[in-house]
């Protein structure tokens, strides 16, 4: 069994970002500049954007976070981005989910430029992915590429079961893996929470990607021997004995499920650090205009 090592990874891929930084910055250009939006004070959201502005600092980004309290309405919100999307010093933004229940996200990932839309959540970038042109990937879909082609994963011909059909992960996971390209050429089965016959289905599966949310979800007896298991659920359990009262779980009972693996990512230290990278990626390709470069502006 060959542990996937997202933070590794992750660490190289920023050393080769900042060296792309360096040459943008040292031939005139200003660094590139993410925006997070964060509404409201919730716990994880914050650890989230605090990482991602961090992450940006260690690669030369300049980055900038505006802080709403959760009393801002939708309208407002779509000011904001309305302001960002003109702010030509912005090359790329996100508004951080969950958002406030009275603010619709369709409409605010609607009103993002989609050449600023740097998490890939708006339905141009979406369908452009769909239609294998130019666009910004989800960020987590892309970081899993990623793992998958560094490790040199065979995924032509092979059937991948993605468990979960969100917007961010499963849905895009599973268009991405049935393209034309590689890491792609799968036959992918998308699994939700209507699935029938969930575990003989995972059973099949050479690739198998969980994304559902649910502790421990995938056990050994929905692992083909030799599969490659790619874990992507990060719930906060319970854990008194650490200082912070609780610990990230993945949706793999990794101990088990581990010892009938070819590749396997841990939670923490598997997809979640190649997450911040996509990001990182789709802004420096939003300050080079390399997905729309109709944008650039004079
Ligand atoms: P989500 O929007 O809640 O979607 C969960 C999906 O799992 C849904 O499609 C749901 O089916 C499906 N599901 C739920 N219970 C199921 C069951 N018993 N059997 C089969 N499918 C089931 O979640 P998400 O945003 O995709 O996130 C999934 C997990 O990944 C979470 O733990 C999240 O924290 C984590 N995550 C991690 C990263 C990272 O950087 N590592 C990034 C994003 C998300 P229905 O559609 O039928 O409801």
């Amino acid at each position: 069994m060959i542990l996937i090592d997202g933070k590794l990874t992750s660490q190289q891929i920023k050393e080769e970002i900042k060296s792309k930084v360096e040459s943008m910055t040292s031939s005139g250009l200003r660094a590139p500049h993410l925006v997070a939006i964060l509404v409201g004070n919730d716990g994880a959201s914050e650890t989230y954007v605090g990482n991602k502005i961090r992450t940006c600092a260690e690669v030369g980004f300049k980055s900038t976070l505006l802080r709403f309290d959760s009393g801002l309405t939708e309208e407002e919100l779509i000011a904001e981005i309305h302001k960002l999307n003109d702010d030509e010093e912005v090359d790329g933004f996100i508004v951080q989910l969950p958002l406030p229940k009275h603010i619709d996200v369709h409409h605010i990932t609607a009103a993002i430029d989609p050449a600023k839309d740097v998490d890939g959540f708006h339905p141009v970038n979406l369908g452009r992915m769909t239609e294998q042109l130019p666009a910004y990937i989800p960020a987590t879909p892309k970081g899993i590429m990623q793992l998958l082609e560094r490790y040199k994963i065979e995924t032509a011909g092979r059937h991948c079961v993605v468990i979960g059909r969100s917007n961010i992960v499963g849905t895009p996971m599973s268009i991405l893996l049935s393209r034309n390209a590689y890491p792609g050429n799968c036959t992918v089965t998308l699994t939700h929470s209507r699935t029938e016959n969930l575990k003989e289905i995972a059973r099949q599966a050479d690739i198998l990607v969980a994304a559902i949310g649910k502790p421990y979800f995938v056990t050994a007896d929905m692992v083909k021997e030799g599969a490659v298991v790619i874990d992507v659920g990060m719930t906060r359990v319970p854990a008194p004995e650490l200082k912070q009262g609780f610990k990230l779980a993945g949706d793999v009972d990794f101990k088990a499920v581990a010892a009938r693996c070819s590749y396997i990512t841990p939670v923490p230290g598997g997809v979640g650090p190649m997450t911040i990278i996509g990001l990182l990626q789709n802004t420096l390709l939003a300050a080079q205009h390399r997905i729309y470069p109709a944008h650039v502006r004079q």
